[in-house]
């Protein structure tokens, strides 16, 4: 089967490159997997992350990607959940141990032993990946391939978000970064809280447009001051600058949600402008979100489909995963970047 490799950590300034095109043997089964014939993956953050070493996958070379669709191609002894051929999605949560603290109480993607898809082990970035079955989802019929991709990820762990920040309908949203995962709770926030209003906080012009176009009463640059203080704010960037603004823009009780795996050490010395008075006194909280569950992916997966949420996506061909990567790295997004594989 065809893959992208990556081989090593590396700079993503100095290497345009990270991933290489390469010729694999198809995965085996055990007895409780499918083999998934991968038609599309997302292309997330995280990878960035990955690459350049903030969340160092395990072992190399490694296939990266966990926003995968396809379909079952084999099956295991004992897999009885899918069809052969059964569309399905594969999302960050490869495994959990299903008998710790955190497993037992519903927060598999806190347990120690939680393995991530295309980090811990080989993920979408091919033609063909095997998974434990219980870790794979049915994918709803409305949904391109394409389209399903980037719900896996950037839409449920923008649900996880969005739940995490206690908002009330009413109540107004702040988001810092307009990626992937943005855009998708946006739409979702305007059905979940249609009376709240959401602000949007983005370096370039064409993301700020396409926050105002999808229905935020504003938007403006980081840095810059909304017109009125929010009650939640979910920061989706790399960096450090847009924390602190978000902090200085809480309503008192306000809460902070920090979606992201790693911080960049860019732009650290902005933590130097905390004020304790404007940015954490009044009962101001600071929340990050980590992982997902398979609860998060199956509930929103059915809640997209209902609303429906039909993710914007640009593609690129699996032999393009490095442009996709670079582009990305480079802030030039407009919704979801998807690899066509199949
Ligand atoms: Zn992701
Ligand atoms: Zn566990």
């Amino acid at each position: 089967m065809k893959a992208v490799i990556l081989e090593k950590i590396t700079s993503l300034k100095k290497n345009k490159r990270p991933l290489k095109l390469v010729e694999l043997a198809k995965p085996a089964i055990r007895a409780k997997e499918i083999l998934v014939k991968v038609s599309a993956c997302g292309v997330c953050h995280t990878e960035l992350d990955e690459i350049e070493g903030r969340t160092p996958p395990v072992n190399f070379p490694i296939i990266l990607g966990h926003q995968i669709v396809g379909f079952v191609a084999d099956r295991g002894r004992n897999a009885k959940k899918f069809e052969l051929d059964a569309r399905v999605g594969i999302g960050w949560i490869n495994s959990s141990c299903g008998h710790c603290p955190a497993c037992l109480s519903g927060n598999e993607n806190l347990c120690k032993d939680f393995q991530a898809t295309g980090r811990d082990v080989a993920g979408g970035y091919a033609e063909y990946i095997s998974v434990a079955e219980d870790y794979a989802f049915a994918i709803p019929g409305i949904f391109s391939d394409a389209q399903a991709a980037p719900l896996l990820c950037a839409g449920a762990i923008g649900y996880r978000s969005l739940w995490l920040t206690n908002l009330i309908d009413g109540q107004r949203l702040g988001l810092t970064g307009f990626g992937s995962s943005a855009h998708l709770v946006l739409k979702l926030s305007r059905y979940l809280y249609p009376h709240s209003e959401i602000f949007v906080f983005a370096r370039n012009e064409r993301e700020r447009s396409f926050a105002l176009e999808l229905g935020a009463i504003w938007a403006g640059n980081t840095g810059e001051e909304p017109p009125q203080k929010l009650h939640a704010v979910i920061d989706t960037t790399p960096a450090w600058g847009p924390v602190v603004e978000a902090l200085k823009n809480l309503e008192p009780a306000g809460r902070l949600v920090i979606n992201a795996i790693r911080k960049e050490d860019t732009d650290k010395d902005y933590l130097l402008k905390l004020e304790y008075p404007q940015h954490l006194w009044q009962e101001k909280e600071i929340k990050s979100v980590a992982n997902v569950t398979r609860k998060d992916i199956e509930e929103f997966l059915t809640l997209a489909a209902q609303i429906p949420i039909i993710p914007e996506v640009e593609e690129y061909p699996l032999a393009h995963a490095n442009r996709a990567l670079i582009e990305l790295k480079q802030g030039q997004i407009r919704g979801a970047k998807v690899l066509r594989v199949g």
